[in-house]
């Protein structure tokens, strides 16, 4: 079993994280982390002990990602900026990333034809330095809905460059509802299921408010440790902010709290 450490490893982590609907890039995550600690473990105990924290970790980047994503407003780029603002408000910050790329590769599409039946319009389009492939996208006018011919949609679950190629011919300046998926949005009430989480009494509480607390110190320790000056910045402030918990601990504590 332990030799096959890698493999079910990677079985362990990506049914937790991916269970049929991460995208590749996400689970290609995973494996680079699994990669990373099971050259350093030596027993089944190690190992197990140390997925255990590979998940922990993991779920901490994810919950500061998205906290990321719910507190600072990315710089628009493409020239497409009503639809990418759309995208910016919808996506999380991770998969807006990636959504972005998709909005820039349109003007690698060439327009090979355009057609009008009723109310849907039919786009063929090609890829440029590739004339050999050719793909087409229905766009209803009077329905907003995007029929697509390619395979990225469902391997990735945002609109690909040729559905973007036809929103901008058409002028959309909002990525259809249909078409942003709710595991991808970036709404307000996951990171209130996060809060309530936190906000656990319980032991799973506290590991939880632990892991986000040593996840979200990481960069502290990165630029902290850069120079002598950075570094006792840190250090003092570290120090400052543990007198002022600690008093407001010891407050609590005595004032019939329970501890935690
Ligand atoms: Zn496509």
């Amino acid at each position: 079993m332990y030799e096959r450490r890698r493999m079910w490893a990677n079985a362990y982590l990506q049914d937790k994280f991916c269970a049929g609907f991460r995208t590749t890039s996400r689970c290609e995550g995973v494996n680079a982390f699994v990669k990373k600690f099971s050259k350093t473990t030596h027993t089944i105990l190690e190992l197990v002990q140390n997925l255990e924290l590979v998940v922990r970790e993991y779920r901490n980047k994810e919950l500061l990602l998205h906290l990321n994503s719910m507190n600072s407003v990315p710089v628009m780029t493409t020239g497409l900026t009503s639809i990418e603002q759309h995208a910016a408000s919808v996506y999380t910050r991770e998969v807006f990333t990636d959504v972005k790329k998709q909005i820039v590769q349109t003007v690698a599409l060439i327009l090979i034809s355009k057609k009008r039946c009723l109310n849907t319009m039919v786009y063929t389009v090609e890829e440029y330095e590739q004339p050999a492939t050719r793909i087409k996208v229905a766009y209803g006018r009077s329905t907003g809905k995007i029929h697509y011919q390619c395979n990225f949609w469902r391997k990735n679950g945002y609109p690909c460059r040729h559905m973007f190629f036809v929103m901008k011919s058409e002028h959309v300046t909002t990525i259809p509802d249909a078409l942003v998926l709710q595991r991808w949005r970036l709404n307000v009430k996951s990171i209130e299921s996060y809060v309530e989480r936190w906000a656990g009494t319980s032991e799973a509480g506290f590991l939880l408010r632990h892991g986000a607390l040593h996840t979200a110190s990481h960069r502290l320790f990165l630029i902290g440790a850069q120079k002598l000056s950075l570094f006792r910045k840190a250090l003092n402030g570290v120090l400052t902010l543990c007198r002022e918990l600690e008093l407001e601990y010891r407050a609590f504590d005595n004032g019939g709290g329970k501890g935690r």
